[in-house]
């Protein structure tokens, strides 16, 4: 029996590992998964509603940075691991409220680092490092933002020096050494991943890629920052919460795993890709004609979509400070624990359209803040 707590799993990827976790890996196995999650405007209860069942999932309300909540919940269980997802992540709001990073970002780790240290610590050894419960693991979700941003040419490697430009990148830098500082300072059993852009299922709609195919389905103009040329390492989500699985189950205590799915794209590609993956699907994808049919004019005619093209696109003022290139070296990951990128873009592009198209409703939800209700409904308003 192994129990996770598992911080901002209401969140797009958090709730994709729980799923991946409950429903997939250890589908059968006697898990435990404690959800730990402050349900911000990112985190919506109803992703995860199905999961949760009172035994094998418990959802508790709260902040990362509250430590008596987060002792209490060590004291109440016998938590393995740790994986904190928790964080505000959204790097333009990071422009606008750095201090709600700093504060979430960087206190509500080291909360959790203390939380943890006070439950997991045994005793000392001879040279008066705490000694640690054995088969414990606090696991640390951080990006490649981290390490700031490359040239044409190059890849990040675990040991790339960590230079963050905007205030989100520097909280989560700043988190990540705070995580190091533990294992440094008192020997704590951690692990770092440092992913690479994400897309996929119950990604928040204000992100490039669900933004794109959501406004492409309402036939709305198709935002791009500046001439769209920065380029971005995506890799679908279910193959990100596999890696964090391996590395928090397999992997070496005290390291740091770069994950990433060799998969280089500028920002104005995606928008491109997605508008001729959307052209594709058209012919035998009647949900896609369905929704597409909802905007035109003469709903009694042919689906016209000559329309969903690259005059969609519209250039806006580009991201202050907005980093260049990223890219991610996963060979470390790949020659310790076997791990790769299972989904190739092009495929993963359809899954997600194709997600989207069947979830209509929770985009709505999401968007609108049904959820806030629906949580309101069950737990009351607290
Ligand atoms: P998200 O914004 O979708 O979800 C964050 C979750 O954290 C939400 O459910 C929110 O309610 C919760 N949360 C926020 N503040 C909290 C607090 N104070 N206490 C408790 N819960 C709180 O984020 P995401 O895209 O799923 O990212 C999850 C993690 O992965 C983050 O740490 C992020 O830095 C990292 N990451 C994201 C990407 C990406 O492409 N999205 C890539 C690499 C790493």
């Amino acid at each position: 029996m192994k129990t996770y707590l598992v911080t901002g799993a209401a969140g797009f990827i958090g709730a994709n590992f729980i799923k991946y976790l409950l429903n997939r890996k250890y589908k059968n196995e006697d898990i435990k998964v404690i959800v730990l999650d402050a349900l911000t405007y990112a985190g919506n209860l109803g992703t995860i509603k199905d999961d949760i069942d009172n035994k094998r999932c418990v959802f508790v309300k709260g902040d990362i940075r509250d430590r008596e909540l987060a002792d209490k919940l060590f004291a109440e269980n016998e938590i393995d691991y740790l994986v904190n997802f928790a964080a505000e992540s959204h790097v333009d709001r990071s422009i606008e409220d750095p201090q709600l990073f700093l504060s979430v970002n960087i206190l509500g780790t080291q909360n959790l680092l203390d939380a943890a240290r006070r439950a997991w610590v045994t005793g000392k050894d001879e040279n008066g490092y705490p000694t640690w419960k054995a088969g414990k693991r606090y696991h640390q979700v951080s990006t490649d933002e981290v390490y700031g941003s490359l040239g044409a040419e190059g890849f990040f490697t675990e040991t790339t020096p960590l230079c963050p430009h905007s205030p989100y990148s520097a909280s989560k830098t700043s988190a990540d050494m705070f995580v190091m500082a533990y294992r440094d300072t008192y020997h704590m059993p951690i692990t770092i991943t440092r992913c690479s852009n994400n897309y996929g299922p119950y990604h928040f709609p204000e992100k490039l890629i669900p933004l794109i195919i959501n406004n492409i389905l309402e036939g709305k103009q198709l935002p791009v920052y500046g001439e769209g040329l920065n380029v971005r390492d995506w890799l679908y989500v279910e193959d990100h919460c596999k890696a964090i699985d391996m590395v928090v189950r397999e992997g070496r205590e005290g390291e740091v795993y770069n994950v990433g799915g060799h998969n280089e794209m500028t920002n104005i590609d995606i928008v491109k890709l997605t508008i001729k993956t959307i052209h594709d699907m058209m012919a035998d994808n009647k949900q896609l004609r369905n929704v597409l049919k909802k905007q035109q004019k003469d709903a009694t005619g042919d689906i016209d979509i000559s329309w969903i093209n690259n005059d969609l696109i519209t250039h806006v003022a580009d991201r202050l400070g907005h980093d260049k290139r990223y890219a991610i070296d996963p060979t470390k990951i790949k020659n310790e624990l076997g791990w790769y990128p299972e989904t190739k873009f092009a495929d993963g592009i359809v899954k997600t359209i194709q997600w989207n198209l069947e979830n209509q409703q929770w985009i709505h939800e999401v968007t609108s803040g049904d959820y806030q209700k629906y949580y309101d409904n069950m737990y009351g308003n607290k």
